[in-house]
């Protein structure tokens, strides 16, 4: 690292102590940046790097429920405004045990950077809380969204911060907090949230939009290399949103994903997996992946080890931060894996980034590949604006353009810095220097 950024980076785990998740997103990030403040020096100047590594505003605050026992519970709710340089805070709610301060900053860091990929005048937040759906009743997480939108509405608005969901927050969740938010503003402010429901304001294809842009993005990185996903076996983890649409495009790709988990097990079905009754067991009944095992001939659960363990051409990891650590990075290798293309935030660790990346393999880090998610919310947001609806057809374009266009970005901005084929340092850079020019515009802010 640069002595430049090697300062920064100290000050930010010195200002921001035990947040480790937080400390290795700016890690890898100010790491890309060498080149960069090389070839332009003037983005270190007026303490740019100091300010974009420091959020504009960290919201906290006590979320008291009651569940169906009558038992009254307290909940940590986040809200952090990252960076607002091209536009409204956006990114998503975290509802999950995991979640606290340092997880948060991290995922509103990364989202500054995906966000302006997207080239979408949005700028980066995220938020969520260590609240824990999972066994919840539906009156039950109905009632914790309402108590954390009561706070949460103070601070958010069309023109200010757009949350949307992430992991535990989806459609259900969305729609109770909407519902809390228009009776205490007394305004139908349809552009407040993103994911919405199809009946009130939601687009089509932003439940899709995730797992189908990492995909895209995928074959985009193939298309390099004069190949596609055409025949190739996909390993996929995680059993949630962006891993079932992930699944949904690999297949509609000619590609066969033959894996998925949660926190329970992973699940082998080396037939391919049968997508219907995966959206069944874990959109309709929000079941276990063993629900998907019992019904499926020929498919076996496994409880140890990861499903980085199975062989295959592909790996898309869509379950969560650092969940593919080096071992498993060797483990992919040395079982043929050649694509790595990441629908979750962080999943792969820096030591597995660097076995991919010495190897050569193409791989496509999340800010970039599964930025597919929040540019679609950023087109919800346009139609809310417009009042208006696009088909399915239009709206699946619109996604496709844009994951083209992230991923020629990323591919110029790696030529232009001296590591042609380094999504990494091309997404970092083509996303900063977005944010930063704007920044410098905009005065000492
Ligand atoms: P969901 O809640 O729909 O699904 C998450 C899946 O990952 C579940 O199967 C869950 O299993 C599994 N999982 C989560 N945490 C862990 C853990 N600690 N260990 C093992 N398994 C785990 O979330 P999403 O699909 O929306 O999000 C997945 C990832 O994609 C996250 O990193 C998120 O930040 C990222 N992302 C999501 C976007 C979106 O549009 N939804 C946009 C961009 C990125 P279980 O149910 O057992 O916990």
């Amino acid at each position: 690292m640069q002595d430049v950024v090697e300062k920064v980076y100290e000050q930010v785990v010195a200002r921001n102590r035990g947040e480790v998740e937080f400390h290795q997103a700016v890690h890898e990030v100010l790491e890309s940046l060498g080149p960069v403040i090389a070839k332009h020096p003037h983005y270190a100047d007026g303490a740019l790097l100091e300010r974009i590594v420091e959020p504009e505003r960290q919201i906290m605050f006590r979320v008291p429920w009651v569940d169906d026992a009558g038992q009254v519970h307290v909940n940590r709710g986040f809200r952090i405004e990252f960076n607002s340089a091209l536009g409204p805070y956006k990114g998503g709610l975290r509802f999950h045990p995991s979640v606290n301060a340092g997880i948060i900053k991290f995922l509103g860091f990364e989202q500054i950077f995906k966000n302006a990929l997207t080239a979408q005048g949005i700028g980066g937040g995220k938020g969520g809380s260590d609240f824990d759906p999972h066994g919840r009743s539906d009156a039950e997480v109905m009632r914790f969204c309402q108590s954390f939108m009561t706070e949460l509405a103070r601070h958010i608005g069309p023109s200010t911060d757009v949350p949307a969901g992430d992991i535990g927050v989806g459609g259900r969740e969305i729609g109770y907090m909407f519902g809390q938010y228009k009776r205490l503003r007394n305004s139908y402010d349809a552009g407040v949230l993103t994911g919405k429901g199809l009946a009130w304001g939601g687009s089509l294809v932003r439940t899709e939009a995730t797992g189908y842009g990492t995909v895209l993005f995928a074959q985009s990185m193939l298309a390099t290399k004069g190949e596609s996903l055409e025949g190739k076996k996909v390993l996929v983890s995680g059993a949630g949103n962006v891993a079932i649409y992930a699944i949904e495009k690999a297949q509609q790709l000619g590609a066969t994903p033959i894996t998925f988990s949660d926190s329970s097990g992973y699940v082998v079905d080396e037939a391919g997996v049968d997508l219907e009754l995966l959206k069944q067991v874990k959109e309709v009944e929000r079941g276990r992946v063993a629900d998907y095992v019992e019904r499926r001939p020929g498919a076996r659960l496994v409880t140890g080890g990861s499903v980085w363990d199975v062989p295959g051409d592909v790996a898309l990891p869509c379950a969560t931060q650092n969940e593919l650590d080096g071992d498993a990075a060797n483990t992919l290798l040395r079982g043929g894996c050649g694509v790595v293309s990441e629908g979750a935030n962080m999943p792969s660790t820096p030591e597995a980034v660097e076995a991919f990346q010495k190897a050569g393999i193409l791989f496509g880090p999340g800010k970039a590949a599964n930025a597919g998610g929040v540019a679609t919310s950023a087109l919800e947001m346009e139609q809310n604006a417009g009042r208006t609806r696009w088909d399915f057809a239009t709206a699946e374009a619109k996604l496709t353009d844009i994951m083209a266009d992230i991923h020629d970005s990323c591919v110029a901005a790696a030529e232009e810095y001296g590591r042609p084929g380094d999504y990494v340092l091309g997404a970092n850079a083509a996303g900063f220097t977005r944010v930063a020019d704007v920044m410098i515009a905009h005065g000492i802010v």
